[in-house]
This record gives C-alpha cells, structure tokens and sequence, in this order.
C-alpha cells in the first residue's frame, strides 16, 4: 500500500494481513464453489478473530469494542476486502447503530453483538425501494404499548444466520420546507417473533457464499421497548451512526483491486507468447499502469474521506467519491485483469473470475454509482443555491 502509515497503523496493517492469509484465504475458493460456510469453519473464524481482537473491532472501547478510529478501520477494511464477505463478515464488526442502545437494550442486543454471542441484520431495502429509501412500504402502527409491523424486506446479507434484525419502518408522516417526508423509526426484531418470518433469497452471483435473506412481517407485535432511538428518528439515527459506511465499501475495493494487480503482474511478468513475456507487450504492460494509477488515486480518495471522518470533518461528497471512484476502479481492473489472463482470467481454477464476480457489487450496495454522482453533484449545486 502507497500511503503513508505511522509505525502502529504499520504493525495493525502486518497482523491483519497475516490473519487474512492464515483464517480466510485458505477457505475461499471452497465456499465460493460450495456456496456456503459451514458451522465449524464459521465457529473456528469467529473464536480466532476474538483471540486476535478483530471481532468487534469497529466498536468503542467503552463497550468493549476495539476501538479503532476511522484509519484504522480503513486499514481493517482494505485488507479484509481482498477475500469474500461470506468470511471476513464472520469476524464481525457489528453495526455502529447498535450504538443506540439503551437500558434494557444494551444487554440484550448491544453487549452480545460486541461478544459475537448474537447477530444482526440491517434491514433497510424493499422490492420496491432500494435508491429510494422513502418509497418504503413497511409500516408500523402503534397499539396501546406495543407497535404492529407489517410489510417485507429483501435483499437483507449477512455471514451468519442472524439472531435478531434492525428494520425500518414508516411511522407517519411529517411537513418539512420541502413538503411531506415520512417518518421512520428503527426496531429491533428478534427472530422467532410471532408474524415475523426470515427466508432465504436468491443466489447472487457476487459473493456466493454471502447469505442473502428476504424478511417479512405480518401484523408482527412488539413492544415499544424494542424501538431502537426514538420514534420518528430510524433514518437520522442511521445517517448519524452509519455515514462513513461507504469508506469500508471503498477500502474494500482498494483491497481487492490491489491483489488483482499483483496477480495480474505477476502474471504478465511469467506468461510467454511470441517468444516473450506478454508484459513486454503495451497492450498489456499499459492496463497494469492503469490499475496501478487507479489504486493509488482511490485509495488516496478513501483515506482522505477516512482522515477527515477522525478529524470530524468528513463532507457526505469526499465519502461518495471515495465510493465511486474505488469501485469504478475496482471494476475496470478486474476486467483488466481477466483480459490479461485471457482463457483462464475465467477458469475457476484461479481466483480472477471469482474477484471480477465479486467486484460488480460494489457499484451497486451501499448506494450504487449513479446515487453517489447525486451525492457529489447536489453539493456542488447547493452551493450555488441550485
Ligand atoms: C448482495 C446484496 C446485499 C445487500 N445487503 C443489504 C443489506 O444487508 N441491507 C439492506 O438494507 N440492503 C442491502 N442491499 C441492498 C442494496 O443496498 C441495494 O441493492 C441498492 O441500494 C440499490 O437498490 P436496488 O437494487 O433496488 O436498485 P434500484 O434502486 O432499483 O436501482 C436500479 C438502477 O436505477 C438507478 N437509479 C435509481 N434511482 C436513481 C436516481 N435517482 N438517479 C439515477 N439513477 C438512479 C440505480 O443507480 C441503478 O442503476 C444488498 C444488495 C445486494 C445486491
């Protein structure tokens, strides 16, 4: 990595690489190939990353998190991003949301999450509203002291099968300068609850072994205790705790793109055609420096939004950039790198094909290309009052 790191961010950089290579590498192509994680190697990860203090590593001190800061998550991220969420999601970094808490809560969902004794999903998208969060159908009414929930969810991931989920639900509505908006609060929603029902959903081809779930609530009851913040307050709460998000989507993509530049020097550097290595020939040669270019300037862009979150000044464009630059990247080398492996850049017997499947998703989740141009654009805009 061509950024500058103090010698302690140096030493965390060396101890996850090597828990990368040790815990997850070995694994990937099987699960890929299998689909699946299974119950042992999942239990194995998970104790290891508890020894090794990764599990929960994004989270305070205080609640007995790691307590990285955003750098140092970012290092975390990078490295972790070069192999399958379906593994390195195992060794969790549970969502800052949990961070929200309170009273009886914290017990029963925040502390457990931190020990990797309970897991959460985060269930924002629905059939009809991914980009648009607002076109949420799901609702939840109020009855006496409980709330009644109803509506379905998609496309909600997660390594494991989780224990409990993080839903958003329309409350109501409010009058803001720009007209109506809806309200939505946050619950948290134990599996097994009466009315709440968690499949499976199709295979993506992206991170096979990543499980993708469908959630749906029919007249599901539970008690306003179970509101995670305040009513009214779920995607504020959201935006609050989950806003440097896209860096990891970003530091994972540096990640990525990094090892498919390496493999793919590497390559071009041994494989012979025409009495040469096909490296000596611009054709080649000129799409390493492409990707080498391109992992320089996105991660410079990742670690500039991550330097600004630790300073407290991160704008929402230096993230959106960050996310759209990395990924676009990410996505240009790994089609780079499949051409310059030729027939067997898509042979499953290397890893290539599968980084260049996994690659397509990160233009898509958190926010797709085309939401994170908004992002950049609408500042620009605002400023000139537009
Ligand atoms: C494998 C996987 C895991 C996921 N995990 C989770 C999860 O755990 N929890 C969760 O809540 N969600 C999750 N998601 C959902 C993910 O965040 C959404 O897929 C994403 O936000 C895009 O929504 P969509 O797929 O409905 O696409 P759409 O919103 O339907 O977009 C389709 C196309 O239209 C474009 N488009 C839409 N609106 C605009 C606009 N205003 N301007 C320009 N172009 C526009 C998009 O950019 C895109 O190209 C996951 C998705 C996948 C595929």
């Amino acid at each position: 990595m061509n950024i500058d790191l103090t010698e302690d961010q140096r030493l965390l950089l060396d101890s996850i690489k090597a828990f990368v290579e040790q815990e997850f590498m070995p694994h990937e192509d099987a699960v890929d190939k299998a689909a699946n994680v299974d119950d042992d190697l999942t239990e194995q990860i998970k104790k290891r990353a508890i020894e090794m203090g990764f599990y929960a590593a994004n989270l305070p001190e205080s609640v007995g998190g790691g307590g990285l800061n955003h750098v140092e998550r970012t290092i975390l991220e990078r490295e972790f991003g070069k192999v399958t969420h379906a593994l390195h999601e195992i060794a969790a970094r549970p969502t800052e949301l949990l961070m929200a808490c309170q009273s009886d809560q914290i017990e029963t969902y925040l502390k457990p999450s931190v020990t990797g004794e309970r897991a959460e999903c985060f269930g924002l998208t629905e059939p009809g509203a991914g980009s648009d969060v607002m076109g949420m159908q799901t609702r939840a009414r109020q009855d006496g002291d409980d709330w009644i929930i109803t509506g379905q969810k998609h496309f909600i991931s997660s390594a494991v099968n989780p224990d409990f989920a993080i839903v958003f639900a329309a409350t109501g509505v409010e009058q803001t300068p720009r007209g109506e908006r809806k309200q939505v609060t946050s619950f948290l929603v134990d599996v097994g609850t009466k009315g709440f029902e968690m499949v499976r959903g199709p295979q993506p081809v992206s991170q096979r072994a990543y499980r993708n779930f469908e959630l749906y609530f029919d007249d599901c009851r539970v008690p306003a205790s179970q509101i995670l913040g305040e009513p009214g307050t779920g995607l504020d709460l959201a935006n609050q705790w989950l806003r440097a998000g896209r860096i990891w989507v970003a530091a994972g993509c540096c990640g990525k793109l990094e090892r498919l530049l390496e493999l793919s020097t590497e390559w071009a550097a041994t494989r012979q055609q025409f009495g040469q290595p096909i490296g000596k020939f611009q054709g080649t040669s000129f799409k390493l420096a492409d990707m080498a270019t391109e992992l320089l300037a996105s991660d410079l862009l990742t670690f500039h939004a991550a330097r600004g979150a630790d300073a407290d000044n991160m704008r929402p464009d230096d993230v959106a950039m960050a996310k759209l630059y990395a990924s676009e990247a990410l996505g240009r080398g790994a089609d780079n790198a499949v051409q310059i492996f030729g027939g067997m850049g898509l042979m499953e017997a290397l890893p290539i094909e599968r980084l260049w499947r996994d690659a397509r998703l990160e233009r898509i989740w958190e926010g797709t290309s085309e939401i994170q141009r908004h992002i950049i654009s609408r500042t620009l805009l605002r400023e000139h009052g537009a």
